[in-house]
């Protein structure tokens, strides 16, 4: 069992189980002995919706994001590929985007854990989508000193403080996918459709050009004014690409094959 599976073990086994209006205290500021301290070494999963906001932050493409910014993690058992963001090369293996004075330089666009911290979520069900059985955590590290002398909050005022409803949003799309009863009916995926799966949720502006620069448009019966949106919004852009996913992978009727193409 590697360190983050020990993690996660730990966490369902021994942890209390908190629910939103659960009370904490904490404030995390650059007066904190630890500032900074946490970003790095660390290991920080990115959603889709992660990488959008990621990229268009920083005013660069996805497939560079994901190029310099980002490692694949391979877990044996899932048949999908997990993005994490890479730690640099260095002896502290700091955050790229940790500058030392000023903390976080992608703060308005930082992913969903690095808002959530120190509030985690869990599900005992490996489906992830029943909605009784989550819960969420605290975790209480040694290096974070945030505990000490903190604000009160709530569960549920931490996360809209911390500007998580976007993320949630997208998170829940992104669980249909990744929990998807085909997983559990213990049927395989195709090389082809996992690349397909990382194209459409993670290197966005390929999935466009896939759209856009393909004979794509002419297959498939995409309304006029969602062809205008997909074309100018990332968000809807993602949207269409999570329909997508259940389309392609999972035969799912959240996409349409042109009506003249399925008479021939
Ligand atoms: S993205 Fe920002 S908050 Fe998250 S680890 Fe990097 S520097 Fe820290
Ligand atoms: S270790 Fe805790 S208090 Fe210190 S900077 Fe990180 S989140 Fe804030």
């Amino acid at each position: 069992m590697n360190e983050l599976e020990t993690l996660k073990k730990t966490i369902l086994e021994q942890y209390p189980r908190l629910n939103e209006n659960t009370e904490f205290k904490f404030a995390c500021h650059p007066g904190v002995s630890c500032f900074n301290q946490c970003c790095a070494d660390v290991n920080i999963f990115l959603t889709p919706y992660d990488v959008l906001r990621l990229k268009n932050h920083l005013r660069i493409d996805s497939q560079e994001l994901l190029d310099k910014y980002t490692q694949l993690v391979a877990d044996p058992k899932q048949q999908l590929p997990a993005v994490q963001l890479r730690m640099t090369e260095t002896e502290t293996k700091h955050c790229y985007f940790v500058d030392q004075e000023k903390g976080c330089t992608v703060y308005e666009n930082r992913p969903w854990s690095c808002r959530m911290y120190p509030v985690g979520q869990a599900s005992p069900k490996e489906t992830g989508n029943d909605e009784d059985e989550k819960f969420f955590f605290i975790l209480h590290e040694e290096v974070c000193k945030g505990f000490e002398d903190g604000k009160s909050w709530t569960i549920k005022e931490w996360m809209k403080d911390q500007g998580v409803d976007p993320y949630d949003k997208f998170g829940e799309k992104f669980k249909e996918i990744t929990f998807n009863n085909f997983f559990e009916q213990g049927k395989v995926l195709t090389p082809q459709k996992v690349d397909m799966y990382f194209l459409a949720l993670y290197n966005l502006d390929r999935f466009k050009d896939f759209i856009f620069k393909t004979t794509f448009l002419k297959r498939f019966d995409i309304e006029k004014d969602k062809i205008e949106k997909i074309k100018n919004d990332d968000e809807e852009l993602l949207e269409f690409a999570f329909d997508w996913i259940r389309f392609s992978l999972f035969g799912e009727k959240t996409v349409n094959i042109k009506s003249e193409l399925l008479k021939k």
